[in-house]
């Protein structure tokens, strides 16, 4: 199931010693918006993986021009678990203001529809977002929040910032470590940068293997503790944290998810007790990576 792909660099160490370790018969040009959607619970479904020999980062070597599919995403389901989501945010948010020292300017990279920015007021920030999803933009902007349409290059450098924040963006994109220069370009000298993203060296991702819920096409990086400290350092930055986060779910939600895995699930699912109740989870397979400029 190995090859050799010297043609393609390792995108954290720049090395060019990858080699395949999941083949598919999927074929990027077939790829429809809707598989990059969210809520896309296409569980194990990803391009062709890579490994880099050198730093063990996985990547979906071949994926290129993704804005594209994103700039015309809608996702209905995602709104409607919004109330999950705000506590998902409030959360995060909790984990880095012990952090965030030097002031209440926040930009947040692929804010959906503003979840984040929303969570964010309690804590007296002034936030903006950037989405490229023009679905999602509109609907953060009818909540009356301060997003533009676009990705983070479309935010001036010129325009500093005290926290960005990257909630399940990093293993959307194909440049991870350009992104890192673009977040350090726009940080205050004492700022902070927070990324949550799925850690593929988990237990519950071991134990899944490729049926792990993070294997999709939309994620085309796959982090670990170590790939993520080793990209921070090399762009310049000093790790402060790196932490298990938490989920929140709608009991429905959870059970709807799991019956992906147990069809048996689904007719439960349907009985009168599954509601909007909601539930708490660790299942130590996503990480919180706080940090700053060194
Ligand atoms: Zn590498």
């Amino acid at each position: 199931m190995t090859s050799n792909n010297s043609f393609i660099n390792c995108w954290i160490c720049g090395c060019n010693k990858i080699y395949k370790i999941k083949n598919t018969d999927i074929n990027f040009d077939s790829l429809d918006t809707e598989d990059f959607q969210i809520t896309n619970s296409q569980y194990g479904k990803t391009l062709d993986l890579y490994k880099c020999k050198n730093c063990n980062f996985i990547q979906a070597a071949k994926a290129s021009n993704l804005t594209k599919y994103y700039e015309k995403m809608v996702d209905e389901e995602y709104e409607e678990t919004r109330k999950e989501r705000f506590l998902q945010e409030d959360y995060i948010i909790k984990k880095f203001i012990y952090y965030n020292k030097s002031g209440k300017k926040l930009l947040d990279v692929g804010c959906g529809s503003g979840i984040l920015l929303e969570a964010s007021k309690k804590y007296k920030f002034q936030s903006i977002g950037v989405e490229p999803s023009k679905w999602l933009y509109k609907k953060a902007i009818k909540r009356g929040l301060d997003v533009r349409c676009g990705v983070l290059e479309d935010i001036p450098n010129s325009q500093k910032f005290d926290v960005i924040t990257l909630a399940d963006v990093i293993e959307h994109v194909t440049n991870p470590m350009d992104i890192l220069e673009q977040i350090k370009s726009r940080l205050k000298p004492e700022g902070i940068g927070v990324i949550v993203t799925p850690n593929v060296d988990s237990l519950l991702a071991k134990i899944l293997r490729w049926k792990w819920w993070h294997y999709r096409v939309a994620h085309v990086g796959y982090f670990s503790k170590k790939t993520i400290k080793l990209a921070l350092e090399e762009s310049g930055f000093q790790l402060l944290s790196i932490k298990n986060t938490r989920w929140f779910f709608s009991l429905d939600y959870l059970v709807k998810r799991i019956s992906t895995y147990l069809p048996k699930f689904l007719r439960i699912s349907k009985a009168p007790f599954i509601g909007k109740k909601l539930i708490k989870l660790n299942l130590g397979d996503s990480i919180i990576v706080i940090f700053k400029k060194s």
